[in-house]
């Protein structure tokens, strides 16, 4: 088959011609404030329904809500898409500023709905959601009512809410102003340099040993002199935290994070518990890279540590078309999908000034598109990357039928589909390798993610859940910090771990988000998700597409327990499912230490 060369520039102007300059994206803007008016008086004179006769006045409102958001969302994906390819666009950032000026008055109004539909008797409930057009919003009302109900009065959340801003989420500004501000000097080839954290911890991967563990020590050294900062930030954010879920009569530290990723404790009791029960396979390939490298014990600033001068590259065209044919194989329609994605210019992959590191994809919920941007310079791993949004693009796509309320899922399973449409590249990749370094480099990049979601999440996970528990007894020492972190970092790596990173606490951003707590597990539950239901694939052929994206379209309408029961058949809060799922990336260490020990 030809194909014409692909276009390496989104088209942004579909949406709204002329980028931040656009007279029609500031009256898009403008048009917001309407909108949120609108809504706010459908909800102000709704009165707790007291029958099946309030179904049209909710439904008016779900429908207002799904006009609001979409609009909002639409808004917010052209601006972070126009911020991301010139971070000099001093327009877009104004405009992003006032977007979330008027974002932040839609969850009063929100609140306010959720807390009649808590007020609303059982049974009326139930017959509003059984036997009226409401059918359709069952879960998503059914979740807005049982968290009202376990809200304080609307009184107290707003306080909360208001009192939040310079009590909480100010926490979180002030862990970026600290990290910011930390400058450390590495000598690099000959050259000292001064770095901030970022382009300190990418030294992680130089080639030579001397080099990572200068760029370690000193960010160790820096945040050891600045430990007494950080250990307050983390300790207030935490001490605001825990006193809301006091109040709210919630015990355990994990009942928000759990709730929104509608998922249960058993379930991450079972996979934690999995993981670890394989653990002696990922210790061995950390003692095994130890001794590749020349020591004893694997150190915290040898993880990234390349082990073959492997350098494969493909241009855009080439990389492209490795991905549309591995994805064909696995189903027409994600390649048909792609193919159009590649064609219509949804993708910004040149690599030029003023670009924003990184990679996302976004959805323009108006115009049933996403958009995907990256920086495309040629490694195998910039293929994975562009496999992986496009795996989000697809989840959006799959999703086009359902009601747009109803798209909404969490955490956890947005990043199944991504990791799914990854894997089926990476392996393609391992497959298909021309030389023997090249295979080895490949896997041993499938095996470090394994091992970051398998031991470093989990020892995020570990000392989350220990330090939020003693911060409970009120404020941790920052010398407790430390041992915390350590400790956590010793059991998760199961004895594979030689040096620590006691300061990882201060230096990972993730224990500092207030919008989302515990910002780790979710990762590991999307990954190993996703492997299942990628052995599944592999299984069934090109027959299983058809049901992979009926379970795309079911992820924000039940529980991932449910889910995983409907789709898979599968009982998710048992060891043996996520045993399935680990048995795969223990394959891939078996042929690692096979190929490197000859
Ligand atoms: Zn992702």
């Amino acid at each position: 088959m030809t194909t014409s060369t692909f276009p390496r520039v989104w088209d942004l102007d579909v949406f709204f011609p002329g980028g931040s300059a656009s007279p029609e994206l500031k009256a898009h803007i403008e048009n917001l404030k309407p909108k949120f008016e609108g809504l706010k008086q459908l909800v102000d004179s709704l009165s707790v329904p007291t029958s099946t006769e309030a179904a049209p006045a909710i439904l008016a409102i779900l429908d207002s809500i799904k006009d609001v958001l979409m609009n909002l969302s639409q808004a917010g994906a052209v601006l972070s898409c126009l911020t991301a390819q010139d971070t000099t666009d001093r327009e877009a950032l104004l405009l992003q500023g006032q977007l979330s000026g008027l974002a932040a008055n839609i969850s009063p109004i929100l609140e306010s709905f959720h807390q009649k539909l808590g007020k609303i008797e059982q049974a009326t409930f139930d017959e509003l959601v059984n036997d009226t057009d409401l059918n359709e919003f069952q879960f998503i009302l059914t979740e807005w009512r049982e968290q009202s109900k376990e809200s304080l009065s609307e009184e107290e959340e707003a306080l909360i809410s208001a009192l939040g801003v310079d009590g909480y989420s100010s926490w979180g500004q002030m862990y970026s102003m600290l990290i910011s501000d930390i400058k450390v000097d590495v000598v690099v080839d000959g050259e000292t340099k001064t770095l901030s954290v970022g382009q300190a911890n990418n030294l992680a991967s130089h080639k030579d040993r001397a080099v990572r563990k200068a760029a370690f020590d000193a960010l160790e050294t820096v945040f050891t002199e600045r430990e007494e900062f950080f250990a307050k930030t983390l300790n207030h954010l935490a001490g605001f935290r825990l006193a809301v879920y006091k109040k709210r009569g919630w015990e355990s530290v994990t009942k928000e994070p759990l709730e929104i990723n509608r998922m249960k404790q058993e379930t991450i009791d079972a996979m934690w518990g999995a993981i670890t029960s394989r653990k002696a396979t990922f210790a061995n390939y950390l003692t095994h890279k130890a001794k590749l490298l020349g020591t004893e014990k694997l150190d915290w600033f040898d993880f990234d540590a390349p082990v073959t001068d492997s350098t494969a590259t493909l241009d855009y065209q080439q990389g492209a078309e490795f991905i549309l044919k591995h994805f064909g194989r696995f189903g027409k329609e994600m390649e048909s999908f792609a193919r159009t994605a590649f064609e219509d210019g949804w993708i910004e992959a040149e690599d030029r000034d003023n670009k924003r590191p990184g990679g996302f994809c976004t959805g323009m919920p108006l115009s049933e598109q996403s958009r995907i941007f990256m920086t495309y310079s040629g490694s195998m791993s910039n293929v994975s990357t562009l496999a992986h949004e496009l795996g989000h693009a697809f989840h959006t796509y799959a999703l086009r039928p359902v009601h747009p309320l109803n798209r909404r899922y969490a955490m956890n399973v947005a990043e199944t589909a991504s990791t799914f449409a990854e894997m089926i590249v990476a392996d393609a990749a391992v497959e298909e390798a021309t030389n023997e370094q090249e295979k080895i480099a490949l896997l041993e990049d499938k095996i470090q993610r394994s091992v970051a979601f398998f031991m470093n999440i989990h020892a995020r996970y570990l000392f989350e859940t220990r330090f939020y528990e003693e911060r409970k007894n009120g404020v941790v020492s920052t010398k407790r910090i430390n041992e915390i972190m350590e400790q956590a970092q010793v059991e998760a790596h199961a004895g594979g771990l030689g040096e620590t990173h006691p300061h990882f606490w201060a230096s990972k951003m993730h224990f500092y988000i207030t919008g989302v707590p515990f910002y780790n597990f979710p990762y590991t539950f999307g990954y190993l998700f996703s492997l299942s239901i990628y052995a599944k694939a592999k299984e069934e052929g090109t027959g299983f597409e058809e049901k992979y994206m009926a379970l795309l379209r079911d992820t924000a309408v039940m529980t991932v327990e449910d889910l995983a029961m409907k789709h898979l058949g599968e009982d998710i809060t048992k060891e043996d499912f996520w045993l399935k799922g680990i048995a795969l990336c223990e394959k891939d260490v078996v042929e690692f230490i096979a190929l490197t020990s000859k």
